[in-house]
């Protein structure tokens, strides 16, 4: 076979890129498939990432991005924006395929990240990183002394509801039946909470303001209903979906699709096949732990090709 990289990383957000730099560095050769229309990854969506450390002052997602890129480069890493659509994670060597090309590889790491479930309105779009957001933890601390709305039933629902109130001035759970699917404990704690109050039967019909979110439209899915609430934030909690889709039967995945790996490492079932970032990660979904994997990937890799190659 004429061209087999020592290793190819599919995934060009956090996670893929620190894997492309550290493989880059030890002179792997890698080639990162970044995807063809969301290459960056989901930090391209956001505007001020407050909480990466090394930016006292904070740094634009789409510039943090830019940075990785340029760090995987300078050592040697090839990009290309480019998707991919079928790989054979099983063969010797492993096989990755785009539309147009067929390459191989020793070894391959997996870095394709998750992505938030949407309301699929076209101002909740619009309002992206203005006002409306898909993690308390990256952004509850912009949201100072105001009225905030969380969308969901399920427990992360409740913890980013529960979270927030530490930021909020008040907290309204909108939610399209009449009671939760989060845990007991969950709910309690929520229902505690002197801050949380709840809107049943309900959606978000609609996303209102211009520059910045200025309140959501609510609908009463029983009776059709709708009504304003004045907000200064929309946290939407409805769910991640891992991007999976090219890996079934290819490796292991979960009863909710994410990589299976054999943590602490980043090794899936497949011998010189490796997973970081979101793509693995129910708990966490940060960019620094989506970094912190790409790294321990790329060592992982590095090791096995030394032992194996
Ligand atoms: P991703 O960033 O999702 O990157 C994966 C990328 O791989 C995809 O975008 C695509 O380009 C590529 N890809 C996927 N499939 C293929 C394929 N088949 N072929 C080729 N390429 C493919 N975290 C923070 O720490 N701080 C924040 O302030 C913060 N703010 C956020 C704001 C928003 C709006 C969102 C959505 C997320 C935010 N996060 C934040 C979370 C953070 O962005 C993620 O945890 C992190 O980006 C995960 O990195 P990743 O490398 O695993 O995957």
């Amino acid at each position: 076979m004429s061209d087999v990289r020592n290793v190819i990383i599919i995934g060009s957000g956090p996670a893929g890129y620190t894997a492309a730099v550290y493989t880059a560095r030890a002179d792997l050769k890698p080639l990162v498939f970044e995807g063809s229309v969301t290459a960056g990854g989901a930090l391209m969506n956001t505007t001020d990432v407050e909480n990466f450390p090394g930016f006292p002052d904070g740094i634009m997602g789409p510039d943090l991005m830019d940075n990785f890129r340029k760090q995987a480069e300078r050592f040697g890493a090839e990009l290309v924006a480019d998707d991919v659509v079928e790989v054979d994670l099983e063969a010797n060597p492993k096989v990755v395929k785009t539309y147009t090309d067929t390459y191989y590889a020793k070894a391959v790491i997996l870095a394709t990240g998750s992505r938030y479930r949407e309301l699929g309105l076209e101002n909740e779009k619009r309002l992206s990183g203005r006002g409306v957001s898909w993690c308390a933890t990256c952004d509850g601390f912009f949201f100072r002394d105001q009225d905030i709305v969380v969308v969901g039933g399920g427990d992360t629902a409740m913890e980013e509801a529960i979270f927030l109130t530490r930021f909020a001035k008040t907290v309204t759970v909108i939610h399209r039946r009449d009671s939760l699917r989060a845990s007991k404990i969950m709910q309690d704690r929520a229902f505690a909470n002197e801050k949380i109050r709840f809107v049943w039967d309900s959606e978000i019909a609609d996303v209102l303001g211009e520059e910045r979110i200025s309140g959501v439209r609510v609908r009463n899915v029983k009776t059709g209903e709708e009504s304003d609430l004045p907000v200064g934030g929309l946290f939407i909690a409805i769910g991640h979906e891992p991007r999976t889709d090219l890996l079934k039967g290819q490796v292991d995945l979960d009863d909710q699709g994410y990589i299976e790996v054999d943590a602490p490492s980043t090794r899936t079932n497949i011998d010189g096949v490796f997973a970081a970032g979101d793509v693995v990660d129910h708990t966490y979904r940060q960019a620094i732990t989506a970094a912190g994997t790409g790294c321990a990937a790329a060592l992982d890799a590095e090791r096995w090709l030394t032992l194996n190659a």
